[in-house]
């Protein structure tokens, strides 16, 4: 897998470029912007990206897998970063499914989106937004509790290119043997080991269902995460669901 990048100044959403080319544009393809004026959480949230202050890329895939393997690329994702800021000197934790925390506040997100037919799978996006050089004042009073930056946990400002160009290098490794030979036990590794959830209470939130209180004991080969209500371990499917701590991030 070669990579092609290529950079913007502002889009809506780098998942929806990358998803208007994915058909004309080969794997690999990255699309960076230097901000996103309508960046995407999952299920309809937002995410904000200010002019110049984070890593906002997707990156354009075309595995040949089945919808229920789509969280396992998010999966490769997470660990990829996890993986890259280790590289760098920092310490992070994967809160599963799709984002990396430190010190309980979020510092990277990740949107795993796809276009497909009723039947397959034509290609994937996973779109990566990482909070690099923002300092507190940029990040929203009413967010400043859950979410933070490189910048403010290092106390000096990080070479967005460098990250990048880790990123990229952490990705191919993890993502490779899964597209090839269906294999995520190292990323599945890294997501365990760096788990910000396991071993503890939750509330897992699915939709409108509100909210339920478990505890998280694992994740298994295909990345799902069991969790225990009290009746024995469930397996819970990315797709719809959001899990908060009962201390810091849990709103
Ligand atoms: P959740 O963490 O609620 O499962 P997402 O992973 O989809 O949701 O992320 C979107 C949420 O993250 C938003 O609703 C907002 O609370 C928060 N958020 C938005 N932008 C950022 C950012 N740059 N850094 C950290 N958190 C953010």
């Amino acid at each position: 897998m070669e990579y092609k990048i290529i950079n913007y100044q502002t889009l809506g959403s780098t998942n929806e470029l990358a998803k208007s080319i994915a058909s004309q544009s080969p794997e690999g393809t990255v699309i960076v912007a230097e901000e996103q004026s309508q960046g995407k959480g999952r299920l309809g949230r937002s995410w904000l990206s200010p002019r110049g202050k984070g890593l906002w890329m997707s990156i354009i895939l075309k595995p040949s897998i089945a919808f229920k393997d789509l969280p396992k690329i998010t999966l490769i994702g997470a660990a990829s970063v996890n993986m890259t800021l280790s590289e760098m000197g920092i310490d992070s934790l994967i809160k599963w499914p799709n984002d990396i925390v430190i010190n309980g506040k979020k510092i990277c997100g990740i949107l795993t989106e796809v276009k497909s037919n009723m039947s397959h799978i034509k290609s994937v996006i996973i779109g990566i937004g990482i909070n690099i050089n923002q300092d507190l004042v940029d990040i929203p009073r009413d967010l400043r509790h859950r979410a933070s930056s490189l910048k403010i946990i290092k106390g000096e400002e990080i070479n967005r290119d460098k990250v990048l160009e880790e990123l990229l290098d952490q990705f191919k490794r993890l993502y490779l043997p899964f597209k090839l030979r269906d294999d995520i036990s190292e990323a599945i590794n890294i997501c365990r080991k760096k788990s910000s959830i396991l071993g503890k209470e939750v509330f897992v939130l699915k939709g409108k269902g509100g909210k339920k209180l478990g505890l998280a004991l694992d994740l298994d080969r295909e990345g799902r995460l069991l969790v225990d209500y009290g009746n024995g371990p469930e397996r819970l499917y990315s797709g719809e669901v959001s899990i908060r701590g009962l201390e810091a991030y849990s709103k």
